[in-house]
């Protein structure tokens, strides 16, 4: 246990000295002393069960001994070189992510943080293609920096200030709120409820939403373009699928303009869909770049960008791209002790049993509870979208979505949410997690579900 600060002052800090910004995520403030696996532990030792793993980060568990160790031998021994110098662990580091990449994607780029890597992503984009025009889903998230604010496109992190010159948006191809769409188009255990009228095998809906690709590209960019940014699956927006399909066409008309298609894998990758170890591959699409946070460190702040030696070159053609920390012997240790857990433990295997069994179970309660509209997500990335009733789709108003999401911390579980309206509960827990935790998980959630009906029957 720390000591040294009273819950009390701990407040009283964080108003004083915290950027406001950093606002509680429950009405009384957690605290948290301590970390175990998929277990969190508050200031007075009570436990939760982390499906939120600090958004979508701590990938192989908290603390995990493996990881811990690897740290600990490395900070003993060298933290720090900058990237004049060589030291081993980057190279044993590149040399295993790497190998989990197809061909021709074996340049690695080291950073601190996503927004740093989609940042690179851009400029490598514009390097290669000398245009400036980049296209990316409303809905998406990408960053939260000056440039990469102009590929994000969810409301509250837009500024008038960084628009981000030469960044456009277009409509996601959302099968759930888009105006067409269909659980017809995607493969799933779970489906969504059809909202469009054509038959369960076709995919109409994909073609509607291309159509409104092509005018984005015919109308908002110019005739070459730098390239096209797209989550596999969008996290922040509330774990939206698009069709099937979608994006594979989506790459052949960004292709045909000159520009990259760049899959941004900070939610999706290191095995957390289950049936692959990165999101694109879900989609049977190859991207020109991939970039990647988040889970590469289990929560280490650390980051990459992937991409062929020929959009590599082009980079170091034109720009002397420089990073203190990037690469960093403590990053690149811990990144190499991640990879190795996520294979000895099977953790990709176990996000595809678990993950689908999860699906598989919250889907019951969509059946059994008018405001659960939609179910749906991959492995261990899961959204349930919260509506007033399934006919009209409309967002659950957002105090009955805190309630909720209040009453699971109560009972000692941890969600996150997403969503233009954040009416979306997000499960994305380390992969580490087992059958058991998943029936408690279901259970809360289903009681906080019966709380809420009966608080508003009275
Ligand atoms: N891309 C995606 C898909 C993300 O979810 C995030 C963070 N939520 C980022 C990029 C930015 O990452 P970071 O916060 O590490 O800058």
């Amino acid at each position: 246990k720390y000591q040294s600060l009273t819950y009390e002052r701990v407040l009283e800090i964080h108003k004083q000295h915290l950027s406001p910004i950093l606002t509680a995520y429950f009405p009384k403030p957690l605290l948290l002393h301590q970390g175990h696996k998929e277990w969190l532990f508050d200031y007075e030792g009570n436990r939760y069960l982390d499906f939120f793993s600090g958004i979508v980060t701590v990938s192989v568990g908290h603390c995990h001994p493996k990881v811990n160790a690897a740290a600990q031998k490395q900070l003993g021994r060298l933290w720090h070189t900058s990237t004049l110098f060589f030291h081993p662990p980057i190279h044993e580091f590149a040399e295993k992510l790497s190998a989990l990449l197809p061909e021709p994607l074996k340049v690695i780029f080291l950073v601190n943080s996503g927004s740093e890597a989609n940042d690179l992503a851009m400029l490598m984009a514009r390097a290669h293609s000398k245009s400036t025009d980049i296209i990316s889903f409303r809905g998406g998230y990408h960053g939260g920096s000056s440039s990469t604010l102009g590929l994000t496109n969810v409301g509250p992190f837009k500024t008038e200030l960084s628009s981000g010159l030469g960044c456009q948006s277009t409509m996601c191809p959302d099968v759930f709120r888009g105006p067409w769409g269909g659980s017809h188009c995607r493969d799933s255990p779970v489906q969504t409820i059809r909202k469009c009228s054509c038959a369960p095998d076709c995919c109409q809906a994909k073609d509607q939403y291309i159509e409104q690709f092509k005018d984005t590209l015919n109308s908002s960019v110019a005739k070459s373009i730098a390239g096209f940014f797209a989550e596999p699956i969008q996290g922040v927006n509330g774990v939206v699928q698009y069709p099937k399909g979608f994006l594979k066409e989506a790459f052949e008309l960004v292709r045909e303009r000159g520009g990259l298609c760049i899959a941004d894998e900070v939610q999706t990758g290191f095995g957390r869909l289950g049936s692959h170890f990165w999101g694109f591959q879900t989609h049977g699409i190859l991207p020109d770049i991939v970039t990647m946070a988040k889970g590469i460190g289990n929560g280490f702040p650390m980051a990459a960008v992937v991409t062929t030696p020929e959009i590599a070159n082009s980079l170091a053609k034109s720009v002397l791209h420089f990073n203190t920390f990037g690469g960093n012997p403590m990053a690149c240790a811990i990144g190499s002790a991640v990879l190795e857990v996520i294979k000895e433990e099977n953790l990709q295997e176990n996000s595809q049993e678990v993950g689908t069994y999860m699906l598989q179970k919250f889907a019951e309660l969509r059946d059994e509870f008018e405001i659960v509209g939609d179910v749906r997500g991959k492995g261990l990335m899961i959204g349930i979208e919260m509506v007033k009733d399934k006919m009209s789709r409309q967002p659950l108003p957002q105090e009955e979505v805190n309630e909720i999401h209040d009453d699971c911390k109560r009972m000692g579980l941890l969600i996150g949410k997403g969503g233009i309206f954040a009416q979306t509960f997000r499960i994305a827990p380390s992969m580490c997690i087992t059958k058991p935790d998943v029936k408690f998980a279901v259970e809360v959630f289903r009681s906080a579900l019966i709380r809420h009906r009966d608080r508003r029957a009275k």
